[in-house]
């Protein structure tokens, strides 16, 4: 992120796309562009970038990209879409460019001529046909090894009926398979369920035959990698088939390329956690499984002034694992995200505007921890600063009561003033009912009165509270925060001799 010229926020855009002004150049009308003409227009007062086979004028955008003019311009008169997903492929550009609309990109012509093609085609049939089963096996052989997609597409999952249930069953072949790789969403007779397994995902997607209740189970059957999703009919009849087949359903792509899945979710409470900082708690839809992974983040998207607006958010839970309070909720049904409103933030300004019932959408989990990260190490450090703090919480939790190779567990917490400490009091108190657990308050702006640590993140400052228990431990350091704090912690711990497999940064 590079700090934008005043007037130039995210609001002040949204304000600019509804003005009327004409921003293509093009007095709303859209054409074809061919590449040639999309190479032409590759400067800053004339630049035009193709995401996704449509092509934007985004000059008019230039001073408002968050990412800086020099990141926009690397894309400039090219086809920007791999970057783009590289960069922030949850960023939803057809509401925020949609007045930046050119038009789409021609279809590319055919290089060779027909007769040319015609010829190589009669060349090819008459060599291979009589070696036709030769070639077929080995064919079958390299399809299995270079497109497990195919090979997984052909036969995969399955359904069968009783007089109430209807109950689809996907064979992932997969090891370990557990409740946060599955998740499903069934409403208004449309079922989704979608299967993470390493960077790919398997959909099941179906507008199904007959209407079913809200209640959806999933079983997992963890050492065989069964998958089993079970509606109950509304209506005791016999379905004919599962149902009509949505676009994406029974394909195995690659995270990355299947679209954000959204679902509405309902805000059930709203409390304080801190003076700018409060913990919302929202409520899934009956008909979803859905579990945030660990280190994970979920994005939000609200339309805020007739825009479409995503953040990421990174869920945390109820409060920290102290066992005098009520176990936490795992309920599966409950996500609570700790929040701090920005004055002049658009998003967060907009969230803490709404009232209890009131909707927000919250997509599928997206983020590369690994859990096995922790499971390995002997210490663990966290480095948080300000609500960098949230991904420690499932963290903490999932360290402090589920890994017992940890010998140690310190979270270092930068903040400007005492009253910004998210959950001070819990973290105290975990200290002391857990004696591998140690917190260290640093504050950037303290009062008179602090008598804790004072400062900024620094080699020095690292160097006095970053140490492993032992000089041969296997260390796990994360760190989360505004992202200069965390590009400048990375640098000061490789500097300390910290590998980088030893460093998880948490970012966007
Ligand atoms: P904007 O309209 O974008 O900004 C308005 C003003 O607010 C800015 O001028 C600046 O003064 C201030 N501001 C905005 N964003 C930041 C920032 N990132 N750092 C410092 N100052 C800022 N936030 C949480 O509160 N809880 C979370 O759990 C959380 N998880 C995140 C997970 C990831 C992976 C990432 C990348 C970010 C996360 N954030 C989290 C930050 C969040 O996504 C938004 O950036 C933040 O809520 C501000 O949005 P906004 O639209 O209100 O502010
Ligand atoms: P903050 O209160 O502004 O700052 C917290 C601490 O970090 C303060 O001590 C502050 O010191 C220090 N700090 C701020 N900017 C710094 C910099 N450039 N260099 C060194 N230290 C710096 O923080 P916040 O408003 O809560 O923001 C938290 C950030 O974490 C947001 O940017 C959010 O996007 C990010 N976040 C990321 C994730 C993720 O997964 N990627 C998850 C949650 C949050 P000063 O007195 O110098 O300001």
């Amino acid at each position: 992120q590079v700090p934008l010229k005043p007037g130039r926020s995210l609001m002040d855009w949204i304000r600019l796309t509804k003005s009327g002004k004409d921003l293509t150049g093009l007095k709303g009308r859209l054409i074809e562009v061919t590449e040639d003409e999309l190479s032409k227009h590759n400067k800053k007062e004339d630049c035009w970038i193709c995401i996704r086979g449509f092509v934007y004028n985004v000059t008019p955008y230039m001073e408002y990209h968050p990412g800086g003019e020099d990141e926009l311009m690397k894309a400039a008169g090219t086809d920007g879409t791999d970057l783009f997903d590289q960069v922030h492929r949850w960023v939803n550009y057809e509401s925020m460019l949609k007045e930046c609309l050119v038009g789409r990109m021609a279809a590319k012509p055919i290089a060779a001529p027909k007769g040319e093609v015609f010829l190589r085609m009669k060349y090819c049939l008459l060599y291979f046909i009589p070696k036709m089963h030769n070639y077929i096996v080995i064919l079958v052989v390299f399809l299995k090894i270079l497109t497990p997609d195919l090979v997984f597409k052909s036969s995969n999952y399955d359904w069968f009926q009783t007089d109430s249930l209807v109950t689809i069953v996907i064979y992932t072949k997969q090891k370990d398979m557990n409740a946060e790789l599955v998740i499903v969403d069934c409403q208004d007779k449309r079922l989704r369920g979608e299967i993470i397994m390493d960077d790919r995902s398997y959909l099941v997607e179906v507008g199904l035959d007959h209407a079913v209740s809200e209640d959806v189970a999933v079983n997992i059957a963890e050492k065989v990698g069964k998958v089993e999703i079970i509606l109950s009919k509304k209506d005791n009849i016999h379905w004919k088939m599962l149902g009509q087949p949505w676009e994406g359903h029974n394909t195995f792509i690659k995270c990355t390329d299947r679209g954000l899945f959204y679902r509405k979710c309902k805000l059930v409470s709203k409390t304080e956690v801190t003076h700018d900082t409060k913990l919302f708690c929202l409520m899934l839809p009956k008909g979803t499984h859905l579990r945030v992974p660990t280190g994970q983040h979920v994005y939000l998207k609200q339309i805020i002034a007739g825009t479409e607006v995503v953040k990421p958010y990174t869920p945390v839970l109820p409060f920290l694992p102290l066992d005098f309070q009520k176990p936490p909720l795992h309920d599966g049904v409950h996500i609570y995200l700790m929040i701090k409103i920005y004055s002049r933030g658009l998003f967060t300004q907009a969230l803490d505007h709404l009232q209890i019932g009131d909707y927000i959408f919250v997509s599928n989990p997206e983020g590369n921890f690994k859990k096995s990260q922790v499971q390995t190490s002997e210490d663990l450090l966290l480095l948080a600063g300000g609500t960098g703090f949230t991904p420690m919480v499932k963290l903490l939790n999932f360290a402090l009561t589920e890994v017992s190779c940890l010998r140690t567990v310190k979270l270092i917490f930068f903040n400007k003033t005492e009253d910004d400490i998210l959950w001070r009091n819990q973290l105290e108190q975990l200290a002391l009912k857990d004696e591998r657990f140690e917190v260290q308050f640093i504050l950037s702006q303290p009062t008179k009165d602090w008598v804790g640590k004072q400062g900024k993140i620094s080699s020095s400052l690292l160097s006095e509270f970053v140490k492993r228990s032992r000089r041969d431990s296997k260390v796990l350091i994360c760190i989360c925060g505004p992202a200069p704090f965390t590009e400048q912690g990375v640098q000061y711990l490789k500097d300390l001799g910290y590998s980088q497999e030893e460093i998880h940064a948490f970012t966007a």
